[in-house]
């Protein structure tokens, strides 16, 4: 499976996706204190939503 990466702006928008995912697709979401940067990884999407740019 490939993920294509997708950049969202604030974490706010990445809890957004969560939200609109949850009990619907199979995801992790992912914390980084270093970074304070929320990432979430759906494989229903088969999207990485990251606030980390890249
Ligand atoms: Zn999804």
């Amino acid at each position: 499976m490939t993920l294509e990466y997708q950049y969202c702006e604030t974490q706010d928008e990445v809890r957004k996706h969560i939200q609109e995912c949850e009990g619907k697709h199979t995801q992790q979401a992912v914390y980084s204190t270093f970074h304070d940067a929320l990432t979430q990884v759906c494989y229903g999407c088969k999207k990485v939503r990251s606030t980390i740019k890249r």
